[in-house]
């Protein structure tokens, strides 16, 4: 089987409500997604999505993955899409870095092998659990009072797990940390999420004045250098997210115990190849996990449950999906959807779900 065709489409996913990462600093209101379309010579086809949380979050951003693709593309048509580590090598010989902008690719062609293995990605992986995961809401930086309305409409969702952003006023992140721990139900996952907002000092007083509420914490610093340095001085398990970007992060921070949960987001990682074995170096350290899409539709979160469903029910806590932030959906309601805050496998061969083509306009690129 060879790879004849790519082709790429840019879409704008607008966000139901303006959306701040913590401390307020970064506002996002459209997410710039984009999809990519495989055609093989045997007549399967599969879909891949790279969507960053904007330009401002991490360093990855939407016209950086259409440009990356046009730079590999030359590299990739005629490969076998899978041979997962073949597409891979050659990804990372055409572009070094730039891992963001690999994931669409690598999301395709695992769509593509699970199809022609007539596998579900998860089962091709080695095995996918039917437990649903539980979705977590994403609750932007406000007010005590905005943070409990929020939380409160994701419950009525039926969500049971948070991501809670915080980050920027030690204050302010001691009471509303201590507030959502006082309304906090029994089987409910609250994650506190700094988004890089603290610098050591605030980490460690706020960190230091939650102790007793025995929370999770992620990303209290810029650097994998400030989590460590801070790591000795505090009790909280800590979180890694946005300084997880290579196996050599992951490693790191198994080795030198800098964190006790992996946030694998896997447009970042640069897709489910790389994942997986960040994966493995968590299981193999006593490290649990979250799972998340980085953003972007119904694709990107039915890629995330596929990865999320070959960890042991145990050591995956959640799954962070954008699903429910978007007024727009290009699939018409099929993937893995929101049911009672859990995403449940889809059975399907492959990712489980391709987008309405006539939702996406005209390609913007075709390579063949
Ligand atoms: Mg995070």
């Amino acid at each position: 089987m060879k790879i004849t065709r790519m082709t790429v489409y840019h879409v704008n996913l607008p966000l139901e409500h303006p959306y701040w990462l913590s401390g307020g600093r970064l506002k996002f209101e459209v997410l710039d997604a984009t999809l990519v379309k495989i055609e093989t010579d045997e007549g399967l086809t599969g879909w891949g999505e790279g969507t960053p949380w904007g330009h401002t979050y991490v360093p990855a951003h939407g016209p950086g993955i259409r440009a990356g693709i046009e730079t590999m593309a030359s590299f990739i048509i005629g490969l076998d899409p899978r041979r997962l580590l073949d597409v891979e090598r050659a990804m990372d010989l055409a572009l070094p870095g730039h891992l963001y902008a690999k994931s669409p690719i690598d999301m395709a062609c695992w769509d593509i092998a699970g199809q022609a293995a007539g596998l579900p990605i998860a089962d091709l992986m080695g095995g996918g659990s039917r437990t649903p995961r539980p979705i977590a809401s994403s609750v932007g930086a406000k007010t005590i009072e905005d943070t409990r309305a929020v939380i409160e409409r994701y419950r009525q969702r039926g969500y049971i797990a948070h991501s809670v952003k915080i980050g920027g006023d030690v204050e302010r992140d001691i009471a509303r940390i201590t507030d959502v721990e006082s309304i906090r139900r029994d089987g409910e996952i609250v994650l506190y999420d700094v988004n890089r907002g603290w610098t050591r000092q605030q980490a460690l007083r706020v960190l230091s004045s939650v102790e007793h509420l025995n929370v999770m914490v992620e990303q209290p610093g810029e650097t994998l250098d400030d989590i460590a340095a801070i790591a000795p001085l505090h009790r909280t398990p800590i979180s890694v997210d946005e300084s997880l970007v290579t196996l050599p992060d992951a490693t790191r921070i198994a080795r030198d115990g800098i964190a006790e949960i992996f946030g694998i987001k896997l447009n970042r990682v640069g897709g489910l190849t790389k994942a997986a074995r960040m994966r493995d170096i968590a299981l193999a350290h006593g490290i649990d996990m979250f799972i998340m899409a980085t953003g972007g539709s119904v694709l990107a979160d039915t890629e995330a449950l596929h990865l999320a469903a070959t960890i042991p029910d145990a050591n995956c806590h959640a799954i962070w999906a954008c699903q429910d932030m978007l007024t727009v959906d290009i699939a018409g309601g099929r993937g893995a959807r929101n049911h009672d805050g859990h995403l449940h496998l889809p059975e399907a061969p492959g990712l489980g779900v391709h987008p309405d083509e006539t939702m996406l306009g005209e390609p913007v690129a075709i390579y063949q």
